[in-house]
């Protein structure tokens, strides 16, 4: 099929995401896509600087990736999870267990970050129950993102989102996220919190907020909450869905701080944009709440695809990579080249702020704009139109590259961004 035909079938017949049909552009059409490069149907290509909503961070079509996919197509590609298991499932589990945080013992597969965050927060709330008390409360960042289900969404912070459904969401309190200016303020906060209500669980995204547009907390104030609220019995929750798997510089954005979640949920580069799998992994401590001679204390959550086959198999292969020299190389080198760049970055007119962590590196242009207004798609098509993939968050734009980026591309993305700040310069 060429370009226009499948513009022309999509706009009669299909809804996309987070898309107001009335005023969006035209979607663009995408025929393949090979390493870091998305390529449209006359055969241009496109660098895939935000590893397509931080998915593929070993680049598309990764050999590795595509082998462990194919070998496992044939031996087997779904059963049910519930009272079966399979050599996939646990391979993954020991390697994943092997790089998680120590304090991590159990995981529960589901599909998709939003519900990966979904049975986190019911996991906190059936934990408390089966304690015998009734805690119906969460504690969450201002400007977090968790999802899109209804938990996940009671969570997120961003009433853009959440507008039509605000009286139907579960209680949710909001404190700032915590700098190393406002930690003490917001400890105090906490306190009071912890006296007025009965809080279940603190959810939070450690070091980046990445909806928020890339803001950045500070480690070890969040240490600080995560300690306050566990003396008071309160489980916290890393949502580490985008942080997950090198993109802060370390395996998980929770190896940078010294106190560890219960629960950490994992998904988008679980299994290299590949198949759509999520975890949501857990302490002895949380699990051993949930056993008993009472089924009904069980945790009697599931999905269709739970502990797919083929998601385990591309996951483990992923895990592999993450690990290896060649992909610890290439966090290094990004790393590394955003560490370099970011003083040229600051010291143009048109930057209010440059924020950088492991791979992640995002600006702030000295403009007013809509998060999602005419000035934001502008920059996209000037972007596009370049030869760069990137979907600016209103005045921020951000880089999540793959792990395979090469210093020539790099340079390519500083030149790029630059060209781009002098041209709005006159
Ligand atoms: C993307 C994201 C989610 C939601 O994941 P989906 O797979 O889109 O449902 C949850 N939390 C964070 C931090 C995310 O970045």
């Amino acid at each position: 099929m060429n370009a226009s035909d499948i513009l022309k079938k999509d706009a009669q017949q299909i809804w996309h995401p987070l898309t107001q049909h009335k005023t969006a552009l035209a979607p663009l059409a995408i025929s393949h896509a090979r390493g870091n490069y998305l390529y449209d149907h006359e055969g241009n290509r496109y660098f895939d600087a935000i590893s397509s909503w931080y998915t593929c961070s070993y680049g598309h079509c990764n050999t590795t990736l595509i082998n462990a996919l194919q070998k496992q197509v044939e031996q087997l590609h779904h059963v049910v999870f519930a009272g079966m298991t399979h050599e996939p499932a646990v391979v993954l589990a020991e390697k994943l267990l092997n790089i998680l945080p120590h304090n991590q013992s159990k995981l529960f597969f589901s599909e998709n970050g939003s519900t990966s965050v979904e049975i986190a927060l019911k996991m906190a709330f059936q934990y408390h129950f089966n304690r015998g008390e009734k805690r119906l409360a969460v504690v969450a960042l201002e400007g977090g993102f968790h999802g899109d289900t209804f938990g996940a969404m009671s969570a997120s912070g961003l009433s853009v989102y959440n507008g039509p459904f605000e009286d139907l969401l579960i209680e949710v309190i909001r404190i700032p996220a915590p700098t190393l200016e406002n930690v003490d303020s917001v400890l105090e906060q906490v306190d009071q919190l912890i006296d007025d209500h009965e809080i279940a669980s603190f959810i939070y995204e450690p070091l980046v907020q990445g909806a928020a547009a890339m803001q950045m907390n500070d480690g070890s104030a969040l240490c600080r909450l995560i300690r306050r609220f566990r003396e008071s019995g309160i489980l916290s929750i890393a949502d580490e869905v985008m942080t997950g798997f090198g993109k802060t510089g370390s395996y998980f954005a929770s190896d940078q701080m010294l106190n560890k979640p219960d629960i950490i949920c994992l998904s988008k580069a679980l299994t290299g944009g590949i198949m759509p799998m999520a975890i949501t992994s857990c302490t002895q401590e949380v699990y051993d709440a949930f056993l008993s001679d009472e089924t009904s204390r069980g945790f009697f959550h599931g999905h269709t695809y739970s502990g797919n086959p083929l998601g385990c198999a591309v996951a483990a292969a992923s895990i592999d990579l993450l690990t290896s020299y060649e992909i610890q190389e290439g966090i290094a080198r990004i790393k590394e080249s955003h560490d370099a760049f970011k003083p040229t970055l600051e010291k143009h007119k048109l930057v209010a702020q440059v924020r950088h962590c492991g791979v992640i590196l995002a600006l702030d242009l000295d403009l007013e704009m809509q998060r999602y207004g005419n000035e934001r798609n502008e920059i996209f098509q000037w972007f596009w139109n370049k030869g760069v993939f990137l979907r600016p968050l209103g005045k921020t734009i951000y880089l999540v590259p793959p792990f395979t980026t090469t210093w020539t591309e790099l340079d390519f993305l500083y030149k790029t961004i630059m060209e781009f700040l002098d041209s709005r310069l006159v």
